[in-house]
């Protein structure tokens, strides 16, 4: 028997002892299911439960998904990040009020075919809520498979993640395909650690598991190295009138699509309202593909003429109404300080 025919007995018996309590487990619909997966996508279990839990108060049904609100929509999503997943979430939603008369649609093929709904999240909805024999393959379940087999192929390779997936098709357990795409996915986030720290004397798979055995796992995966992130030196203006500060609109493509921001350009960028303008603090921020570097300046604008479409919002404004990404909150202590 290979490594991955001898898994689906051993990792059951330890997901049935093991897994992780999480609230959209307790009531699988496709729904929850897949609101779950989406926040879940380059995102930490822990830092989404609250979001979870406050997503689904506000947006119970894929039909109030569907007709939520821009701007509460994105105010539910802010501090997530990749701002992307609940533009599509809400847009395929809106794909399944219109094609599939409000129910989520249980095949895999179907699913594919709506907003931001990727083969990985379309396994893990068709065979959790719906069960369906359909591997769910991540990074995590790459990177088990890899150590597993030691398999020292590129995981970043297309073709490879296909060929994974197609051993995994085989061996998925016809009965409970869903707890077994979760115990992956458990046995990924708790035992077969990544950057080199898999807890084989934890792992079910340790007995048979190649990579184990042989000392390699913690080598595995091989993945090609990522390129360098650009970096953008960014100014930002927190500008200030009787109590309100100055915000504008992202555009509506590209980073940050649609989102409220101080405004902010590449450097050097001179003030763009009348006032003087005093350094107030540095901050970084990340994304996938670049970094920005920014140093804000504070300004009490000298009158409350703003460029076109920029508007002023008060601090119930910025608490309620207006979604900020997370890469201004190194300057929200400050803006904090002098809005009312
Ligand atoms: Fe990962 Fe170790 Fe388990 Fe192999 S035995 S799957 S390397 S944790």
């Amino acid at each position: 028997m290979t490594q991955l025919e001898q898994l689906p007995l051993p990792l059951l018996l330890w997901y049935h002892e093991n897994a992780r309590t999480l609230p959209w487990r307790s009531d699988p619909t496709p729904y929850h299911v897949w609101v779950s997966e989406i926040m879940l996508q380059q995102t930490r279990v822990a830092a989404v439960l609250d979001y979870y839990k406050r997503f689904l108060e506000a947006l119970p049904t894929v039909a109030d998904l569907a007709a939520c609100p821009e701007d509460k929509l994105m105010k539910l999503w802010q501090g997530l990040g990749y701002y992307s997943r609940a533009r599509n979430l809400q847009k395929a939603a809106r794909q399944v009020m219109e094609r599939f008369g409000g129910e989520m649609p249980s095949r895999y093929e179907e699913l594919l075919t709506l907003s931001g709904i990727g083969d990985y999240t379309a396994g893990a909805i068709s065979s959790i809520a719906f069960g369906q024999p359909v591997p769910a393959v991540d990074g995590n379940v790459l990177r088990v498979v890899s150590r597993l087999t030691d398999d020292h192929r590129d995981m970043t390779r297309p073709e490879v993640k296909a060929d994974i997936r197609d051993a995994l098709t085989k061996i998925i357990p016809r009965d409970i395909p869903g707890a077994f795409n979760q115990a992956m996915m458990d046995l990924g986030a708790t035992v077969c650690l990544p950057n080199g720290a898999p807890l084989c004397e934890k792992c079910p798979a340790a007995d048979f598991c190649a990579g184990c055995l042989t000392g390699t796992a913690r080598d595995l995966p091989v993945k090609a190295p990522k390129k360098a992130r650009k970096i953008e030196e960014r100014v930002v203006y927190l500008i200030f009138r009787d109590g309100k500060v100055a915000l504008r609109r992202r555009p509506a493509r590209g980073l940050l699509a649609g989102l409220w921001e101080y405004p902010n350009e590449p450097a050097p960028w001179p003030c763009p309202v009348e006032g003087k303008a005093d350094f107030a603090a540095a901050g970084k921020h990340i994304f996938t593909h670049k970094e920005w570097h920014m140093k804000a300046y504070a300004v009490e604008a000298e009158t409350e003429a703003l460029p076109q479409d920029w508007l002023w919002a008060g601090g119930e404004e910025l608490a309620d109404t207006y979604a900020l990404p997370s890469a201004f909150a190194p300057f929200a202590h400050i803006v904090a300080q002098r809005v009312k």
